[in-house]
């Protein structure tokens, strides 16, 4: 995106789990920071992370961990952003970039935003990259690769700093789009949330059935239901997160996916065989689509090897 230089002094990372970890590895990859300061809520992820070594140094505080920092990143649950921030505030380094990873940008520019302090650079972050595994050994240096990262500057940003943190993403494997925080709210309700969602919900169904036996779910699932449930198992805390903070596009999404789905259900009572063939055509080519996108491949079961089950999907 431009000559920026990605490197920074000390990066201080808030949250060491599945998306604070490997941005710790991808940065030791790629020489992106003098030392790397890490804070999470609790002293057996911070030993854990020191212990794998992708923090340099951990602390007892997020307010210590981003002393002196040049670049702050929050990598916890949305909900929790509000109050690290207000935390941290007075301990911010003046000229600091102060980013965050959260799945929903507008409730967090709401959260975040009043305790920015003058001269910090806040540039709200959603790196469109995971897995549903979680914590601080979940994490690889390759989660970003080929993967997009959107920036949503609230008006008035220096672009400089956004200038710099998109050349930091890119040298972490990421391509970068700069969005408007309420569009991606939008997008990211169809592409990630609505799916996350449907999954939650068919999983919860299959397993509130009385006349199939778990284990005959469990037993027959490569059919269809084992691919729902790697969404299904998505972090609990992560997800009611979102869920409460990006309501209104949501619930949008949710109203015409339920219309969509009395069509399809009408088609299928009335036999209307036209109708289920000329849907099914039309979303196989989404699914090429996306794998000429380079956004996933063609390989059985995506690609995915037990290790890391879902490096090749974002969230
Ligand atoms: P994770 O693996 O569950 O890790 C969360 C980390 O945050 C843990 O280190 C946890 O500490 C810490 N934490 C939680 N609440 C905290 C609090 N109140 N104060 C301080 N630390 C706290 O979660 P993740 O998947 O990395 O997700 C982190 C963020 O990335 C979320 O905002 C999510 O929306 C976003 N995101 C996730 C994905 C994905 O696929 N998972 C993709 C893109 C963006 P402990 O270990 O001590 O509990």
């Amino acid at each position: 995106m431009s000559g920026a230089d990605p490197h920074f002094g000390r990066v201080a990372l808030i949250g060491l789990g599945l998306i604070g970890s490997s941005l710790g590895h991808a940065m030791k990859r790629g020489g992106l920071a003098g030392h790397v300061a890490g804070y999470a809520r609790s002293e057996a992820t911070r030993k854990r992370a020191l212990e794998i070594g992708f923090v340099d140094s951990v602390h007892g505080s997020a307010a210590e961990a981003v002393k002196d920092a040049d670049l702050v990143i929050l990598c916890t649950p949305v909900g929790s952003l509000g109050a690290i921030t207000a935390e941290i505030e007075p301990h911010l380094k003046k000229g600091a970039i102060l980013t965050d990873v959260g799945s929903v940008k507008l409730a967090v520019i709401r959260d975040m935003g009043p305790h920015v302090p003058e001269g910090v650079h806040f540039i709200p972050g959603h790196p469109i990259a995971g897995t549903e595994e979680s914590g601080p050994d979940s994490g690889f240096p390759e989660l970003f690769d080929g993967r997009w990262c959107i920036l949503t500057p609230v008006p008035g940003t220096d672009e400089a700093a956004i200038e710099r943190l998109s050349a930091f993403w890119t040298a972490c494997g990421s391509k970068v789009d700069v969005m408007e925080p309420k569009h991606h709210d939008l997008v990211l309700a169809i592409v990630s949330h609505l799916p996350h969602i449907i999954a939650y919900n068919i999983v919860g169904t299959a397993s509130d059935l009385e006349t199939v036996t778990q284990s005959e779910v469990i037993k027959y699932s490569a059919s269809g239901f084992r691919d729902f449930t790697r969404l299904a198992a998505s972090d609990p805390t992560m997800w009611r997160d979102v869920c409460l903070n990006n309501k209104e596009p949501i619930l949008e999404m949710l109203a015409r996916f339920s219309e969509d789905l009395t069509a399809l259900q009408r088609a299928i009572r009335w036999g209307d065989g036209d109708k289920l063939f000329d849907l099914f055509t039309r979303t196989r080519a989404i699914r090429r689509s996306i794998v000429d996108a380079g956004q996933d491949i063609a390989a059985p079961n995506f690609g995915r090897t037990p290790k890391k089950p879902g490096g090749e999907q974002g969230q």
